[in-house]
C-alpha cells in the first residue's frame, strides 16, 4: 500500500527524551525529500511512465532474477561491464554516439550517479552552481557531501542565458555545474550552443571543473532537439547522466547512469560503495535493456500526448511551457494549491513544484489524461 508520505514526516530533532544526538545543525527541522505518495486513481505527479512492463518483459525479468538468486551466495560483479557494454550499446542506438563502455557508470537509479559525481569532484571548500528553477534534488547532493549550493537564474521563460551561465561560472569557479536538459519542473532543453558555452567556461576554471548534463528524460525529446551526448567526444570534462526510471518505465528499479570519460567515471569507482549495484538489479536493467525497443515504443506515444497536451493547455487559455520531457509545467495561476486540491479531490494528483503560480502534470495514458481534462475545466471553472 502506498503511504502517505506526510504520516512519515516528522521535524529531525537533536533530542530524544533525555539524550542527545549529535544530528549534523543543517538537517535540524527538515523532512525528507519526496513528492506525496497519495492513493489517488490518476497519478500524474511523478513523471513516471504510465505503462507497466508487459507480460514479456516480466517474465523475462523473472527468469533473469531467478537465475540470479542461485548465486546470491556471492558478492555481484563490481564492475558489472556487461551491464555497461549493454548500456554502451543502447546509448549508440539511441543517440547515435558511441561511448567506450569503461565510460558508462551505472548506479541506483541516477540520483545516486549525481551523488557520486559530488562525492567525488565536489566536498568541503568547492561550490556545484546550478540555475533555478530546477531540480529539487540538487542542492540536496550538495548538503549531503558538504558542498557549498550556488543557483544562478533561469530566464522568464525558463531558457538559461548563455552570457549569465558562463558569467556565473567564471566568478563561481565551481567545481561542478549540474544542468538538466530537459529541465524539471519546466520541461525545457538545453540548446548544444549553450551548454558547449559552459563547456568552455568550466574548462577556464582553476582546478577544474566537471559539467553534468542531466537527460533523465533524454528520450522524449522533439525530433531535431540534441543530446549533450555528441558533446562527449569533445569536451573530457562532461557527464551525460540518464536513467531506466522515466522512458523505460522501471522507476521501482532504481537503475541509471553516464556516460563520460573513462578517467572520469575511474573517479566514480573510488568514492562508490562496495558493490553498490545489486546483482539482482543488473540482472533487471539487463532484462530490461533486452525489450529496449519494445519498452521505447510507448515513447513516441507519450510524446504525441505531451505536445497534444501542451495544445490543449492552451487552447483552455493556460500557459503551457514547450516540452523535451514527459511532463508538462502549466499555468499561471492566483492561488495554485486550491487547483493542485480540486484537481485531487477529483482523483488527479498532480505536482505543485517549481515556480508560484505554477503546476507540473506528467503525461499519463490517454485515458488518464481525459480523466485530469474534465478535473482540470470543472476546477478552473469554479
Ligand atoms: C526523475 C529525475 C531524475 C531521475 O531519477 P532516478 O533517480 O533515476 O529515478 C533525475 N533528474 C531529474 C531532473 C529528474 O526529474
Amino acid at each position: 500500500m502506498r503511504m502517505d508520505a506526510d504520516e512519515v514526516r516528522w521535524p529531525m530533532v537533536s533530542r530524544i527524551d533525555n539524550v542527545t544526538l549529535p544530528l549534523r545543525p543543517e538537517l535540524v527541522g527538515l523532512n525528507p525529500y519526496g513528492a506525496p505518495q497519495l492513493d489517488v486513481p490518476v497519478l500524474l505527479n511523478t513523471n513516471e511512465n504510465p505503462y507497466p512492463p508487459s507480460a514479456a518483459v516480466v517474465d523475462d525479468i523473472a527468469e533473469a532474477v531467478r537465475t540470479t538468486a542461485q548465486g546470491l551466495n556471492r558478492y555481484p560483479d563490481r564492475d558489472f561491464l556487461a551491464l555497461r557494454t549493454e548500456l554502451a550499446d543502447y546509448l549508440a542506438t539511441e543517440s547515435g554516439v558511441r561511448v567506450d563502455p569503461g565510460g558508462i557508470w551505472v548506479a541506483n537509479a541516477s540520483n545516486e550517479v549525481m551523488l557520486h559525481v559530488l562525492q567525488a569532484f565536489g566536498g568541503p571548500g568547492r561550490t556545484v552552481l546550478s540555475f533555478a528553477p530546477t531540480y529539487s534534488m540538487y542542492p540536496e547532493y550538495a548538503r549531503d557531501t558538504f558542498t557549498t549550493w550556488v543557483a544562478g537564474r533561469r530566464t522568464e521563460d525558463f531558457t538559461l542565458d548563455p552570457d549569465h551561465a558562463t558569467a556565473l561560472v567564471d566568478q563561481v569557479r565551481p567545481s561542478v555545474v549540474l544542468l538538466a536538459s530537459p529541465n524539471n519542473p519546466t520541461g525545457t532543453a538545453l540548446p548544444v550552443a549553450t551548454a558547449r558555452a559552459v563547456l568552455d567556461a568550466a574548462a577556464g576554471v582553476p582546478g577544474g571543473c566537471v559539467v553534468v548534463v542531466d537527460e533523465a528524460y533524454g528520450e522524449f525529446r522533439r525530433p531535431g532537439t540534441p543530446s549533450a551526448t555528441e558533446l562527449l567526444a569533445e569536451h573530457r570534462h562532461l557527464a551525460v547522466v540518464r536513467t531506466m526510471s522515466k522512458a523505460f518505465g522501471l522507476a521501482g528499479a532504481r537503475v541509471g547512469y553516464l556516460a563520460a570519460a573513462t578517467e572520469l567515471v575511474d573517479a566514480l569507482r573510488v568514492v562508490r560503495l562496495p558493490y553498490h549495484l545489486s546483482a539482482v538489479t543488473q540482472a533487471v536493467a539487463r532484462a530490461a535493456l533486452r525489450h529496449a525497443p519494445e519498452l521505447m515504443a510507448q515513447v513516441g506515444e507519450l510524446r504525441a500526448q505531451r505536445d497534444r497536451w501542451v495544445e490543449d493547455l492552451r487552447a483552455r487559455g493556460l500557459t503551457a511551457c514547450d516540452s523535451d520531457a514527459n511532463f508538462v509545467l502549466f499555468g499561471v495561476f492566483d492561488d495554485a494549491h486550491a487547483l493542485w486540491q480540486g484537481l485531487l479531490d477529483r482523483g488527479v494528483l498532480v505536482r505543485e513544484v517549481g515556480p508560484a503560480g505554477w503546476l507540473r502534470v506528467s503525461i499519463g495514458t490517454p485515458d488518464e489524461m481525459a480523466v485530469f481534462g474534465t478535473a482540470l475545466d470543472e476546477v478552473v471553472d469554479q
